[in-house]
């Protein structure tokens, strides 16, 4: 959750969110219909009924948090199209006490900015959905993963009830599991696409933290975990250019360690060992990319 540090990126101030922009475009919405042929009288009728279909459209278009359409070009509508998909997901922990104050604080204003995630899931192993999947939800905030620099576009963020101290509870690993067969299979998200908050933010969060069962999650065939015996990389590898690889931002290397090592070794630390190299020289040729010269 992003409450206790920075503001959750998404809301007030982001030219890209919703209310901002919905003013923006709002004023010349709906914009006018362009008829591409002379208007017979089959081909009015069906421009009535186009209008009446339109009407709904046009209604729930102005509740959205995104225009439409571009009021700078012609609308000539193709029906060759579905929504957008979200490519990674995201694992945090609340860092709070209880679902109720994780429910009460990802619905409401707070002092640090108001945010979301699209899933809750209880130590219990309830969940819960506050947002759908194809909205942006604001979980991630400022970040960045590989190539992706707005998280929040191109992810879903599912919390986990946890106070960061404590193990996470066997039944809300089992509802994971089940929410990330679910998700990557019917929004088709890459199972290895599976990050936790702390590597798209080093340096800036620490969720979900050494104690997140990581290697559990790749046994079940999420996310990016080395594979095979570990060995040592050839003379000359970089091991910078294979956490870059992997997706680490390198502004902060010692915070980007710091987040590795959670991820990866499951302890503190923001220095590289020998272990970490091989680690980092399995990964990197896993990726089918190797760091090696
Ligand atoms: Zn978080």
């Amino acid at each position: 959750m992003t409450i206790l540090a920075t503001p959750a990126g998404g809301p007030p101030g982001a030219p890209l969110d919703g209310p901002v922009r919905l003013r923006q475009f709002s004023a010349g919405f709906p914009p006018r219909v362009t008829a591409l042929s002379r208007p017979g009288r089959a081909s009015l009728l069906r421009l009535a009924r186009h209008g009446l279909l339109l009407l709904p459209l046009a209604w729930l278009a102005a509740c959205a948090p995104l225009p439409a359409r571009n009021p700078m070009a012609t609308w000539v509508p193709s029906p060759n199209h579905d929504i957008r998909r979200p490519v990674l997901i995201v694992v945090h922990f609340t860092d709070q006490h209880s679902v109720k104050e994780s429910l009460q604080t990802l619905r409401t204003a707070n002092s640090g900015g108001p945010v979301s995630a699209h899933y809750l899931i209880g130590a219990d192993g309830g969940i819960y959905q506050l947002v759908a999947d194809e909205q942006r939800a604001w979980h991630a905030g400022p970040g960045r993963w590989g190539t992706i620099t707005d998280v929040n576009s191109a992810s879903i963020g599912i919390e986990l009830d946890n106070d960061g101290h404590t193990p996470f509870a066997p039944p809300q690993i089992d509802s994971l599991l089940r929410l990330l067969a679910d998700l990557t299979t019917r929004l088709r998200i890459p199972p290895a696409q599976v990050i936790g908050h702390e590597d798209l933010a080093p340096g800036r969060k620490d969720d979900p933290g050494p104690l997140f069962p990581w290697k559990q999650l790749a046994d079940a065939g999420y996310g990016l975990w080395p594979q095979g015996p570990l060995v040592d990389p050839p003379a000359g590898f970089d091991p910078w250019m294979a956490l870059g690889l992997i997706g680490y931002a390198l502004d902060n290397r010692p915070a980007a360690v710091r987040s590795f090592h959670h991820h990866f070794r499951g302890m503190n630390g923001d220095t590289l060992d020998a272990d970490d190299l091989r680690v980092l020289y399995a990964l990197a040729r896993q990726l089918g990319a190797s760091a090696a010269p």
